[in-house]
């Protein structure tokens, strides 16, 4: 398994919230983590719209609003774990 449990730092890591823990996935393993698919996809009702949609990978925007949002791999099967980035976070060009 990789290491994105081990952070002990309150604040940031997989155990962030908000905006944190979305920069913090989008930037585990150069990039890799945020683009995988979840065990298996998490409903969810965006955070931002209110709108129900599947989260099918770490990171993923709304497909109604774009509101971007991510869960860390140790809470990969917890859709309570769901945090949103904010309404005016934009993700970061596709590498
Ligand atoms: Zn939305």
């Amino acid at each position: 398994m990789c290491e994105c449990g081990s952070s002990r730092v309150p604040g940031i890591g997989p155990f962030a919230s908000g905006r944190a823990l979305v920069e913090f996935v989008l930037n585990a393993h150069g990039g890799s983590v945020a683009v995988s698919a979840l065990p298996a996809g998490l409903e969810h009702n965006c955070q931002g719209c209110g709108k129900p949609f599947l989260l099918e990978t770490f990171v993923q925007s709304c497909p109604a609003c774009g509101g971007v949002h991510a869960v860390s791999p140790p809470r990969a099967t917890d859709a309570t774990a769901i945090q949103y980035a904010g309404a005016d976070f934009v993700l970061p060009a596709a590498a």
